[in-house]
């Protein structure tokens, strides 16, 4: 049986765990994701030296850059049909928006029938980032969700809410520039009856649409996630704390 966390390893790829072929750092969809901003609620992990957003023309070239390595064949073959399906959907959804629809209805196009390739395709490319995000601040590799991500299993574990991006307008009213995009770091989760983790989250927002999206688990998995790897949910429990923190304190000077 495979082991539910594999241990981080720099060295190795953070969705498949090869140590062949690895990639320097990591693009996820430039094209698609221009620009960073920081400052997600929950977040422990960063990328690039960016806290604000960033102009695309400025950042195109070193956004959404990944730190964490991945080997040739899950950059390219194993998730390739997943990043063009998530763009054709984002697009779908962004024009929803658009019109002043719910974005999420996106999926109730026939193409997008539960189950099916391109759904699947969609949620494999959000579980590839979540990945990424874990790898990124030294979570361990959580086998469920990469071996969803890579295409090598079909049992989904993400869930994702979409809606409007309130910063989107803010963005675009003092800058001009619609390609406003970034994403949120790792955020967790906690069962306040056992205290443990039961879940990982991220946020990711392109042009006013942004999507929330993260997976849960039970608390043996949050247990295992406290035994095996004390620091890492130590950490997760310590950036809790600061966020809550911080947001009390945010909520009082408002
Ligand atoms: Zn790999």
């Amino acid at each position: 049986m495979a082991e539910v966390f594999a241990p981080h390893d720099p060295a190795r790829c953070c969705l498949c765990g090869s140590v062949e072929d690895l990639t320097g750092e990591h693009k996820v969809k430039a094209s698609t994701i221009r620009a960073l901003f920081s400052g997600e609620p929950m977040m422990i992990g960063t990328f690039d030296e960016g806290a604000r957003p960033r102009r695309a023309q400025s950042s195109k070239s070193k956004a959404f850059h990944f730190q964490s390595r991945v080997c040739v064949v899950c950059n390219s073959t194993r998730t390739q049909g997943a990043d063009v399906e998530f763009a054709r959907f984002d697009e779908a959804a962004r024009e929803l928006l658009a019109q002043g629809a719910d974005p999420a209805t996106a999926f109730d196009d026939p193409r997008y029938a539960v189950g099916g390739p391109p759904y699947l395709n969609v949620f494999r490319y959000l579980a590839k980032v979540l990945a990424c995000h874990i790898a990124e601040v030294g979570g361990p590799r959580f086998t469920a969700l990469v071996e969803f991500a890579i295409g090598r299993s079909d049992a989904n574990l993400v869930s994702v809410r979409m809606g409007a991006d309130g910063r989107f307008q803010f963005w675009f009213d003092h800058t001009g520039d619609p390609e406003f995009a970034g994403h949120g770091g790792l955020g967790a989760t906690f069962s306040k009856r056992t205290g443990l983790a039961n879940g990982f989250a991220s946020s990711l927002t392109h042009g006013a649409l942004r999507y929330e999206f993260g997976i849960s688990f039970n608390w043996m998995i949050g247990l295992l996630l406290r035994i095996q790897h004390p620091t890492f949910h130590q950490r997760l429990a310590e950036a809790r704390r600061e966020t809550l923190a911080a947001s009390d304190g945010a909520s009082e000077s408002a």
